[in-house]
């Protein structure tokens, strides 16, 4: 079985209401939090999690988010520094269908998309105040997920699935009724991509606690606080470690180029 290697690539960074992160409970206040496509190496191909946003025109006429990305952190240049050419990619799995992560999947033409099928089925009509995360083709949103005009296709995956030896698809519901995280068997343990179930390690607004990983808060933007609350609880499990958790937008990430 493969070993595998998971390289966090700095895909731009979004400018956030500190509410959406952290239950609720703050706001008035924003942080900038990166966009990451996670490239895991060593399996018969490149294999991504997630795609990141799509560009920052698309984020701003989606949903009014401000983003910024430099033309260093454009994926398709994270990608070819990481040695990869997009073409060559052949499976994407997507945690979820959220704008952030979903934006650019139309740039892996010969990738499988793996979704949950019940994430694909809420995508086209979700609740109102979800429209604008999922770009969805409904309810008055003007505007539509830019993987529709690519002509994106994925594959619905219905029950947990060991993807790839040593790479396990599972269901985290929570932040999104079908999100999924992603369990990789590396040399020091198992990993599991948590997603925006726990998209930083702690509290945003209580600095002194970052080191910490706090797996019982729920970010503010959660579509089952019951769920999260049971997915996080999983995951703990999951993981060989609290520091196999790698969660989806903390700028710590890039603390090490590559998890192993
Ligand atoms: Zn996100």
């Amino acid at each position: 079985m493969s070993v595998y290697r998971i390289r966090p690539l700095n895909c731009g960074s979004i400018s956030s209401g500190l509410r959406e992160y952290w239950g609720g409970r703050l706001t008035g206040s924003f942080i900038e939090v990166p966009s990451i496509i996670w490239l895991i190496e060593g399996g018969p191909y490149p294999i991504l999690v997630d795609s990141a946003f799509h560009s920052v025109e698309n984020g701003r006429k989606g949903g009014q988010w401000i983003c910024s990305r430099s033309p260093e952190e454009e994926p398709e240049y994270q990608l070819r520094k990481a040695g990869v050419d997009p073409k060559e990619v052949k499976m994407v799995l997507l945690t979820h269908m959220h704008w952030d992560h979903d934006g650019c999947v139309g740039m892996f033409p010969n990738a499988t998309k793996y979704v949950w099928r019940r994430e694909l089925q809420y995508w086209a009509a979700p609740c109102r105040t979800q429209v604008k995360p999922f770009e969805a083709p409904c309810l008055g949103s003007n505007h539509t997920a830019p993987w529709v005009a690519d002509r994106a296709t994925f594959q619905p995956v219905d029950e947990q699935s060991e993807i790839l030896p040593g790479i396990t698809y599972f269901p985290m519901p929570g932040h999104t009724i079908g999100e999924c995280g992603i369990a990789v068997k590396a040399d020091s343990g198992t990993y599991v991509l948590s997603g925006d179930l726990l998209s930083t390690y702690a509290c945003p607004g209580r600095p002194e606690a970052w080191p910490e990983l706090d797996t019982h808060s729920v970010v503010g933007q959660t579509y089952s606080l019951q769920m999260a609350a049971e997915s996080l609880r999983r995951i703990v499990h999951i993981a060989s470690s609290k520091k196999h958790i790698l969660p989806s937008h903390d700028p710590k990430a890039f603390d090490r180029e590559v998890y192993k």
